[in-house]
């Protein structure tokens, strides 16, 4: 986006401030499609708990995107932002089967991951269809906390326990109409999909009342210049080939969903934060801006890389600077990082800030939410309003007696 059109969007809406660009997101969601283009029935579910603006999820569903939750909260949201039930998955770890059961009353796909979950399902839900999310047991995914079809990981029920499902099913009668995975986020090897996705099938096969494959997400987006990102239309090639293959042998043809999160729409977004400070050390320049981890934490939670350009003065000669927050305890946005000479009072652009950055926000040091906006065709939108003092005393009880 314009580096003079962001400025002025501060100027308008306050710093710091959240700007997404829904052509962007458009321009994903159609690459993606492309991309698996060979296999007649893909869908993508978009993951929801990215990015939870509701503007967002109707750009989506406009695309003819499906969404994937991970909360009945999500579910509520989807179905605020006018999804379609039957476009509604819900693929929860570790919640109550209290929740599972609104989920089930309110209408949307569910996938199981447990093998209690299963027979507690089949019990009170006689006869109603499932899908499975089976540990593949790949280690995939750019960082440990994100990596989540590993042996050890707490995601899903262990390729190896096909048999103990079986024997839960001839108790219940659960019919499973698909099987799902999800190995990560940012994976940089293509052909850990290929194989992950080859023992998923061999799942699959054991079952004859299978619909779909749900292969989950994990695609990468480059954070930074030379990046490594999925090679998209190449997977798409692979694996398409091998799922249509797999298809014939099965006798139907199968639908392919997966559930991109980043992919669709870390790259629409900006985090646009004011420089309050500059200040000299012996050995570095920090930039101090008015935000911190309570807005933005990947950098902090992940060491994740997000490019940083200073968008007041785009052709200042280079200077190396740690940009770092107002948090009351290290939050480093970027260090030693070349940008475009800073000065007190300039608005810098936080790069790939639209997954995972005002959906993980808080309150911390009681300080507001930011504000969020929606370019739609070049007009900006007011789709958040910024929080205020009345937010961080929401809830809160006062005992009279104190
Ligand atoms: C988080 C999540 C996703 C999305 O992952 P991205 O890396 O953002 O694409 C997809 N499926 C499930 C089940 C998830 O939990």
């Amino acid at each position: 986006m314009d580096n003079q059109f962001l400025v002025s969007l501060t100027e308008k809406y306050g710093s710091p401030l959240y700007v997404y660009n829904a052509s962007v997101i458009e321009n994903q969601y159609t690459r993606m499609m492309n991309a698996f283009s060979s296999v007649k029935n893909v869908k993508l579910n978009y993951a929801v708990k990215s990015n939870t603006n509701l503007n967002v999820l109707k750009v989506l569903k406009n695309l003819g995107s499906g969404s994937d939750c991970v909360s009945v909260q999500e579910i509520k949201l989807c179905l605020a932002a006018g999804f379609d039930v039957k476009d509604i998955s819900y693929t929860p770890n570790g919640v109550s089967f209290e929740e599972i059961a609104e989920a089930k009353e309110l209408g949307v796909k569910i996938t199981l991951d447990n093998l209690s979950i299963l027979e507690k399902f089949g019990n009170a839900f006689p006869n109603a269809p499932v899908s499975l999310r089976i540990n593949p047991h790949i280690m995939a995914g750019g960082n440990a906390k994100i990596s989540v079809g590993h042996i050890d990981s707490k995601f899903g029920i262990s390729v190896n326990q096909v048999e103990e499902i079986k024997a839960v099913l001839a108790k219940t009668g659960t019919p499973i109409n698909g099987v799902h995975m999800h190995t990560g986020s940012d994976i940089s090897d293509a052909s850990a999909f290929v194989q992950a996705m080859e023992v998923l099938l061999g799942v699959a096969e054991q079952f004859n009342t299978i619909e779909f494959v749900d292969l989950g997400s994990g695609f990468k987006v480059p954070y930074k210049d030379g990046d490594y990102a999925t090679d998209l239309e190449e997977l798409g090639k692979v694996l398409g080939a091998s799922f249509n293959a797999f298809c014939t042998k099965y006798g139907k043809e199968l639908n392919l969903i997966f559930e991109p999160g980043k992919f669709l729409v870390s790259e629409s977004g900006s985090f646009l934060a004011k420089v309050n400070v500059i200040k000299q050390t012996p050995n570095i320049t920090f930039a101090g801006i008015d935000s911190g981890l309570n807005h933005l934490i990947r950098p902090m939670m992940y060491d994740s890389y997000h490019k940083v350009r200073n968008v007041s003065n785009p052709n200042g000669p280079k200077k190396e600077y740690n940009v770092v927050g107002y948090i009351c305890e290290t939050d480093t946005f970027a260090s030693n990082r070349e940008i475009s000479e800073i000065s007190e009072g300039d608005i810098l652009s936080i790069e790939n800030a639209g997954a995972y950055c005002f959906s993980m926000a808080s309150n911390y040091n009681s300080r507001y939410r930011p504000a969020e906006v929606l370019i739609v065709k070049g007009k900006d939108y007011l789709i958040r309003e910024r929080e205020t003092f009345e937010d961080i005393l929401k809830g809160q009880i006062l005992i009279d007696s104190l």
